[in-house]
């Protein structure tokens, strides 16, 4: 694995190689500024697979140097390390992102040896590259039309926990298209797509009836489970909606108060008219609407106002290392004291280890999702998947003192 580490200090770029020699990580180069890096990096086939940059540093700093990487066109990883407060470190690793930069880590200092080896880790697992990576722009729209007629679209559910009681409560259907050539093609590169030449519609019918035939699978087992659906404020414009969430649910013998439906608005809504009605007559019918990514973009406190509402979605951008975090702490108390006032349920989504549980835990979230919890899984597993949880839970893993 060919890594380059940039830092101005002699010290700390001795230490980092020799901790990261002792994880097998051998082809190493240093560099003790921005500037000498970025001429390395542009050289050919100086093909670094890693970098590690330090934020602070005399004349480029690390910031500048997130920039020039996305200019050169830079396609391995990024970790940054820095002594600053973990809010810098934060709105870089946001800016890293931004540039369509893999980041695998933001890392104060000094390093220790369990986060470096969590880092390669996460880098051997491919995951960061393949969320950089945007497949946008190989897939085409008659491509996805065909998708969706000839059923390549599946359904992952992804488990959702009450965080007091440990119970499975329901899971939410995640869109995955298996494309013949490409593989796995995940959401984020074709919903974009679907909205943009009106096939929304399709879409989430296809997703609504496999899901709901997993409700039905699953209650012929004893499993009683709420779904939970993902649609888009902008594709709320057939007033008739609710009637047809509803007989898709008649059709499946599937009573319509186990569906959530988890709404997100992806662009500025100039009428709000058609959305209003078919929102608020799914809830006339006892469908769940739930406020998905919560903070972000514009899923604001002015739709909570504007909207029935009875589930608030916590973005996982707020959630993961929330312990750790003044500023998301912050953020997650206040949403969630007014989630409680509002008489509507909270679920955190992001949930990525047992530090992130305790927290929520502790400040009264009701539902938790994530990692940590189950990734989405195709529908077959989720009975084993189950097991697994219910035992983890009799074994006491969650019992010690929360938060100590
Ligand atoms: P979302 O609704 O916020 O869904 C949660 C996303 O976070 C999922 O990504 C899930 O795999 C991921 N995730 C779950 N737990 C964790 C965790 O602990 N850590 C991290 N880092 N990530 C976690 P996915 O499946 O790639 O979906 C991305 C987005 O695509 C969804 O975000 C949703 O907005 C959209 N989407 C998915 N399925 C549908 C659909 O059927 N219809 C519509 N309209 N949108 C969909
Ligand atoms: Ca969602
Ligand atoms: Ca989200």
């Amino acid at each position: 694995m060919k890594t380059l580490l940039v830092d101005d200090d002699p010290f700390a770029l001795k230490l980092l190689a020799r901790q990261l020699a002792l994880l097998g990580v051998l082809e190493v180069t240093i560099c003790d500024g921005a500037q000498p890096a970025l001429d390395l990096l542009s050289m050919e086939k100086q093909d670094f697979e890693l970098v590690f940059c330090d934020l602070q540093m005399p004349g480029m700093d690390g910031v500048e140097f997130v920039r020039h990487l996305a200019h050169i066109g830079y396609r391995g990883s990024l970790v940054l390390v820095s002594g600053e407060e973990s809010r810098v470190l934060h709105s870089v690793h946001r800016l890293a992102l931004a540039h369509g930069i893999a980041v695998l880590a933001t890392l104060g200092k000094p390093v220790s040896p369990q986060q470096l080896s969590e880092v390669l880790a996460t880098h051997l697992s491919g995951e960061p590259a393949r969320q950089a990576r945007a497949v946008l722009g190989t897939v085409t729209v008659e491509d996805l039309g065909r998708a969706i007629e000839q059923a390549q679209l599946i359904n992952h559910y992804q488990p959702k926990v009450h965080l007091a009681a440990g119970a499975l409560v329901g899971v939410e259907a995640l869109v995955r298209w298996q494309h013949p050539v490409l593989g796995m093609v995940y959401p984020d590169q074709f919903i974009g797509l679907a909205e943009d030449h009106g096939l929304m519609e399709s879409l989430t019918r296809c997703v609504l009836r496999d899901a709901l035939r997993l409700v039905k699978t699953c209650e012929r087992v004893g499993l009683r489970l709420q779904m939970s659906v993902n649609v888009s404020m902008d594709s709320l414009v057939a007033v008739d909606f609710p009637e047809r969430v509803a007989e898709a649910a008649a059709e499946e013998h599937v009573s319509p108060e186990i569906l959530i439906l988890e709404v997100t608005e992806s662009r500025l809504m100039k009428d709000i008219r058609a959305p209003l009605e078919i929102l608020s007559r799914l809830r006339l019918k006892r469908i769940g609407l739930s406020i998905d990514d919560f903070g972000t973009g514009h899923s604001s406190l002015a739709q909570l106002r504007d909207f029935p509402f009875d589930e608030l979605k916590l973005d996982r951008s707020f959630i993961h290392g929330v312990a750790e975090n003044p500023a998301l702490r912050a953020i997650v108390d206040a949403t969630l004291t007014m989630t409680a006032q509002l008489g509507m349920k909270s679920v955190a989504e992001g949930i990525e280890d047992r530090q992130d549980w305790d927290y929520l835990s502790a400040a009264g979230c009701d539902v938790a999702q994530g990692y940590f919890i189950g990734r989405p899984m195709p529908g077959e597993q989720l009975a084993a998947w189950h097991e697994v949880w219910q035992q983890r839970w009799h074994d006491g893993e969650f019992d010690p003192v929360r938060g100590a």
